[in-house]
């Protein structure tokens, strides 16, 4: 990748398109996090995230809600169509974890590691053979 292609910014939204944003790469990380919270909250087996420097994220239409999903947690999604979007811990607000699946190319980031795995759903093969 050219230093130009690297600074394009990164774009993806929710479902009904009211919520867009874009971020500038590069990520911290791409996760798989298998919580409890994250499956509940998606309705799916697990969340693939990406970590990306808050101060390198923005939204560019739209605002989402908000949900405080625990004591640390904050999820951010669509209020019309409930694409979840964005989690942040307020452990560590300087981090913005992205939905990979809210992406406009998912295809270009794929998850390293698995998170919360003593959680991970047995039939959900794991990135990490320990
Ligand atoms: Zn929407
Ligand atoms: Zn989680």
């Amino acid at each position: 990748m050219s230093p130009q292609q690297q600074a394009n910014p990164v774009t993806g939204g929710c479902f009904c398109g009211q919520i867009r944003y874009a971020f500038t790469p590069p990520e911290i990380a791409t996760v798989n996090c298998h919580c409890t919270m994250c499956r509940r909250a998606s309705a799916a087996p697990f969340v693939t995230w990406l970590v990306v420097p808050t101060t390198q994220f923005s939204y560019t239409r739209g605002q989402p809600a908000e949900l405080a999903s625990s004591a640390e947690g904050t999820r951010y999604f669509c209020a019309q169509c409930g694409s979840p979007l964005v989690c942040i811990n307020r452990k560590h607000p300087d981090w913005t974890d992205i939905t990979l699946g809210s992406l406009d190319h998912p295809e270009h980031f794929a998850p390293t590691r698995d998170v919360y795995a003593d959680t991970r759903l047995d039939w959900v093969t794991p990135i990490e053979k320990s």
